[in-house]
């Protein structure tokens, strides 16, 4: 066994540990490295994914409220879900996924991180630049852009105290800082995640890549001639379509990526 190659153990089956070494040698490697992470990367830390059987609210569906038609028609329902939500994730900390990604935006200048998720949590872990597709659960907006607001401001008070809240410019309704479903995605995000596109690895973690616009930023990777990585501890749509499938959750991938860079390294320095 070479210097660096993981020790199959009970968290990490013998077939993951190669495939670990493989992903950490490209990661050594690249110069540009971007990873696309969604609600599998939260799932360590205990965010619900608000999806799925167990994600009834008050026996609602997330996709019968996390739509404009929702909020134009109930406001305040709309408000107190976001307002649990916000609870729930406010007592959430970062797992090891989000830390080592914030280790390596630091020290890495070529690291670029997507997230879908809008937990806020890979900011928590001090990585400031991450790029937004959906928003942040943490921001808030006018429902009707009035001028004298800004676009999205912050606004971590949990819980709020007074449901539906008021935009303090105009008095009219505040929303949810995030994209609804039939709502366009930022354009700005798009377009950095496209840039981010041009890279020498892409990794996928804890999101399916094959629904848009995951699937489009892979292909575009692809394209680009990135190799590209998945983190899932499921099999995905997406896993043959991939040069490298992990099966493993995201804060023990990243945990174990992170100590095998740390390994190849030293071992770089010393030889
Ligand atoms: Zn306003």
């Amino acid at each position: 066994m070479s210097a660096g190659e993981p020790t199959p153990t009970a968290r990490v089956p013998g077939g993951q540990a190669a495939i670990l070494a493989t992903v950490a040698a490209r990661l050594a490697a690249a110069r540009r490295v971007t990873v696309l992470t969604g609600a599998g990367v939260s799932a360590a830390s205990g965010v619900p994914t608000f999806r799925g059987p167990g994600g009834l609210w008050r026996h609602h569906r997330p996709e019968s409220l996390a739509t404009p038609e929702a909020f134009a028609r109930d406001p305040r329902l709309v408000w107190e879900w976001y307002d649990w939500r916000r609870q729930v994730i406010a007592a959430c900390r970062p797992n090891r996924a989000h830390d080592v990604l914030a280790a390596w935006s630091r020290e890495r200048p070529g690291v670029t991180v997507i997230t879908q998720n809008v937990d806020g949590l890979h900011e928590h872990a001090g990585l400031e630049a991450v790029i937004r597709l959906h928003g942040s659960i943490w921001e808030v907006g006018c429902a009707r852009r009035c001028h004298a607001a800004p676009r999205r401001w912050r606004d971590d008070t949990v819980p709020l105290p007074v449901l539906p809240p008021a935009c303090p410019h105009c008095g009219g309704l505040l929303r949810p800082g995030v994209v609804w479903f039939g709502e366009e995605l930022p354009a700005e995000a798009i377009s950095a995640a496209v840039a981010a596109t041009a890279c020498d690895v892409f990794i996928t973690a804890g999101t399916s890549a094959v629904v848009y616009p995951a699937a489009g930023l892979v292909e575009e990777a692809r394209e680009r001639g990135a190799w590209i990585a998945e983190v899932d501890p499921n099999e995905t749509a997406a896993s043959s379509r991939v040069d490298a499938a992990l099966r493993l959750p995201a804060d023990v991938a990243f945990d174990e990526l992170a100590a095998l860079l740390v390994t190849g390294l030293s071992a770089c320095t010393n030889g």
